[in-house]
C-alpha cells in the first residue's frame, strides 16, 4: 500500500514533541497516574476537526473530546456567545439569581426530545450528574427503589453511575462497595452470539430473562427505572435490534417502570438523527444528554415527561454550577449550528465514508472482526483472527497508541478493550476524514 499523503497533519517533531515532553514531566509530579490520557501532545488551539500542539504540530481529532464536539472545536457562533456572555454575567447560579438562557434551553429540549408529551427539562454540570438526577427523580417519582441498567453499559464514574456501569476494569475495580439496588440484565451483542443462534433468538432469550429476573431478583413494583444507552458507547458501539430496545421500553410501561435513554453519547446528532430514540422510535420517560450538548462547555441535561420532572419538591434537586449561563448559550448555539448546518445529516455521509473503508480493511486484514456503527458512531473490532474472534486488546491498543503518535487522535472502547471508534466532529471535512482514514490504514498495515 501507499503511504498516506499528508496535507493536513503536520508533525515537525515526534510526539510528543519537546514542550509536551516538559509539560509530562510536570504533569507526573502533580497529577495523579488515575486520569488516563489519550494523545501525548498537549493542546495549544483547535478548530474544526484540527488541532495544533504546543509543539507546532497539527493533529486530525477522531474522538472528539470523547463525543463531546461534534459541533466541532471553537465554533465561530459558539465561541462569540460565550465571549457576548462572559461580558454581561459569568455565574449567577440559578438557585440564586435565575437567567433567561436556562429558560431558553429548556424550552429547546423540551421540544426537540423525542415523544410528544409535556416535558421539562433542568441542567448539570457532566453525564454521571444527569444520570444521578434522572435516577434520583424516578426514585421519587414512583416512590421505588430499585435501578436497573444493561451489561457492558457505562453510566459514569461516581458511586451510584459505577455501579450501574459494567466494566470492572478500569471503572469499578477497587472502588466498592457499590451503591444498592442497582441490577443488570443481559443486552444482546449479536456479534457474540452463541454460535448457529439468530439475532432474534438472542433478543428472545434476553427478553425472557426478564421474567426470571422479576421473580428472582426484583419484582416489578420495587423498580423505578431501567435505563439503557440506546447504543452502547464505551461498552463498544453496540446497536441492540428495534425489537430488543421497544420491547424493553414496553416492559417498563406495563410495570410502571420509567425508561430513563442515557444519550449522553449517542446524542445531539451523532448517529444520524438528533436522539438514538428516535432510531428506535422510542419516547423515554426521560433523557440524560451531556458531551456533544454545548461544543464543550461542562454541562447536562435531563428531560422528561412534565409529571415525573415534578416530583422532586422545590429544594431537592440542583446544584451550584448545574446550566451555567455559559453552558446554556453554547448549548442553544449547538443546536442551532446542528439544525441550520445539516450537521445531523452530514453525521450519515461520515458514517459511510468510515463504514465503506473499515469493511475494506476487514477484507484485507484478518484482524478486523466487524464492522458496525450507526451514523457517525463507527467501529471496528480487532481480534487475533476472523474465524477464532478471540479479542486482541494488545494490538487495539498499539493500533490506537499508533494513530495518536501519526498525528491521527483516536479512542479504543469496549469491554475487552479490542474496539477502535470514532467520534469525529461533524464539520470535519471529507480530505481530512480521507487523511485520517489513510492513516488508520497505514497503521494496520504497519502493525499486522
Ligand atoms: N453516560 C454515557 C452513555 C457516557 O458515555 C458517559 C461518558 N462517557 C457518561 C454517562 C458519563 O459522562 P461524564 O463523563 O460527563 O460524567
Amino acid at each position: 500500500m501507499k503511504a498516506a499523503t499528508k496535507k493536513y497533519i503536520n508533525l515537525k517533531t515526534p510526539l510528543p514533541g519537546p514542550k509536551s515532553q516538559e509539560l509530562i514531566k510536570r504533569k507526573e509530579e502533580n497529577v495523579p497516574r488515575g486520569p488516563f490520557n489519550t494523545s501525548p501532545a498537549f493542546i495549544k488551539q483547535a478548530e474544526g476537526a484540527m488541532i495544533t500542539d504546543i509543539d507546532g504540530n497539527t493533529l486530525i481529532d477522531l474522538a472528539g473530546a470523547i463525543g463531546s464536539l461534534n459541533a466541532g472545536h471553537c465554533p465561530p457562533n459558539v465561541v462569540k456567545a460565550i465571549q457576548e456572555q462572559v461580558e454581561k454575567y459569568i455565574h449567577p447560579c440559578f438557585h440564586v439569581m435565575m437567567y433567561e438562557p436556562y429558560i431558553e434551553l429548556a424550552e429547546k429540549l423540551n421540544e426537540i426530545t423525542p415523544g410528544n408529551h409535556a416535558k421539562k427539562t433542568f441542567f448539570l454540570n457532566s453525564g454521571a450528574e444527569a444520570v444521578e438526577n434522572a435516577v434520583k427523580i424516578a426514585r421519587k417519582y414512583t416512590g421505588r427503589r430499585a435501578i436497573v441498567s444493561f451489561d457492558r453499559g457505562y453510566h459514569g464514574r461516581t458511586l451510584l453511575t459505577m455501579s450501574l456501569t459494567s466494566k470492572v476494569k478500569p471503572y469499578k475495580n477497587g472502588f466498592g462497595p457499590f451503591a444498592t439496588d442497582t441490577y443488570k440484565l443481559r443486552h444482546p451483542y449479536y456479534y457474540r452470539k452463541p454460535q448457529g443462534m439468530m439475532d432474534e433468538e438472542l433478543d428472545e432469550l434476553y427478553l425472557n430473562q426478564i421474567n426470571d429476573f422479576f421473580l428472582g431478583e426484583v419484582p416489578p413494583e420495587d423498580i423505578a427505572a431501567f435505563i439503557m444507552e440506546p447504543i452502547q458507547g464505551e461498552g463498544g458501539f453496540i446497536e441492540p435490534s428495534k425489537n430488543f430496545v421497544q420491547k424493553v421500553r414496553e416492559i417498563c410501561r406495563e410495570h410502571g417502570i420509567l425508561f430513563i435513554a442515557d444519550e449522553v453519547q449517542t446524542g445531539f446528532g451523532r448517529i444520524g438523527k438528533m436522539f438514538a430514540s428516535e432510531h428506535f422510535d422510542i419516547d423515554p420517560d426521560l433523557i440524560t444528554m451531556s458531551k456533544s450538548i454545548a461544543a464543550g462547555m461542562p454541562i447536562s441535561a435531563v428531560t422528561g415527561r412534565a409529571e415525573v420532572m415534578d416530583a422532586p419538591n422545590p429544594g431537592e434537586i440542583g446544584g451550584t454550577y448545574g446550566g451555567s449561563p455559559l453552558g446554556c448559550v453554547a448549548a442553544l448555539e449547538v443546536i442551532k449550528s446542528l439544525q441550520e448546518d445539516g450537521l445531523v445529516e452530514r453525521a450519515n455521509h461520515i458514517g459511510d465514508m468510515i463504514t465503506e473503508r473499515f469493511q475494506s480493511l476487514q477484507e484485507t486484514y484478518g484482524n478486523i472482526g466487524d464492522v458496525r456503527g450507526v451514523g457517525a458512531m463507527c467501529a471496528m473490532e480487532i481480534v487475533k483472527g476472523q474465524n477464532t474472534m478471540e479479542p486482541d486488546k494488545e494490538l487495539t491498543g498499539k493500533i490506537v497508541a499508533e494513530c495518536n503518535r501519526r498525528g491521527v487522535i483516536l479512542l479504543g472502547a469496549g469491554l475487552y478493550g479490542n474496539v477502535i471508534r470514532t467520534l469525529s466532529p461533524l464539520v470535519i471535512t471529507d480530505d481530512q476524514l480521507t487523511e485520517a482514514l489513510d492513516v488508520i490504514e497505514e497503521v494496520i498495515h504497519d502493525l499486522t
